[in-house]
């Protein structure tokens, strides 16, 4: 999606590690007619799929979901990342996290998530599908399914996007680096 390859540019910083930096308009200041425009890109691409609820993962992934879940007008179900200590009913998974470089729990509660759920999965990043599996395990623990997966960014070179196709998921990414070598940001055409 050209608006958001022109803002990665423009406004996108390299760190070590492989990691990108979109504070500027994604993950701390939002732009949100830029998340707008995705959230039509995203509508626009998943136009064929059986989708009855949008689901995301806490917190980076609810600003776009929601965009998606307004222009749909379905239900929007974030998973938590920390288990709620009033909440009864829970599924749970464990979740890797290359950017913080430890495990955490993500759990959703099995009222928001249930056999007979399409679900359309949105986040901000696909790097090497951790969070993503994560929720595919929840989804199949719930007996839902899952409709597709669909992120602002992927790094291709984390090759998580390999894995989730190769299992036979249909994954959208609106925006695919496929490097940061030298701290340059190698956009695929
Ligand atoms: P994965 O689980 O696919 O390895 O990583 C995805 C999660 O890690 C995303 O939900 C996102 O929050 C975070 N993440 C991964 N790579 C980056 C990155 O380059 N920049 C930022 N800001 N977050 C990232």
């Amino acid at each position: 999606m050209q608006a958001l390859k022109e803002r990665i540019l423009r406004d996108g910083k390299c760190f070590e590690g492989g990691i990108l930096k979109v504070d500027n308009f994604i993950n701390h200041q939002m732009d949100p007619v830029l998340m707008k425009s995705m959230a039509v890109e995203f509508v626009r691409r998943f136009a064929g799929s059986d989708i009855n609820k949008v689901l995301t993962i806490e917190s980076s992934g609810i600003a776009p979901a929601i965009m998606v879940g307004y222009l749909l007008e379905l239900p929007v179900v974030f998973a938590k990342k920390k288990r709620p200590s009033t909440m009864e009913n829970m599924l749970s998974t464990k979740v890797f996290s290359f950017t913080k470089n430890h495990t955490y729990d993500v759990c959703v509660c099995r009222d928001y998530l249930h056999r007979g759920d399409k679900v359309l999965f949105i986040d901000d990043f696909l790097a090497n599908g951790n969070a993503a599996k994560g929720i595919i395990d929840l989804v199949r623990q719930s007996g839902a399914e899952l409709s597709g997966m669909g992120f602002l960014i992927e790094k291709a070179f984390q090759h998580g996007g390999d894995e989730l196709r190769a299992m036979g998921i249909r994954v959208e990414s609106l925006a695919i680096i496929d490097g940061l070598e030298d701290c340059q940001i190698r956009l695929r055409e």
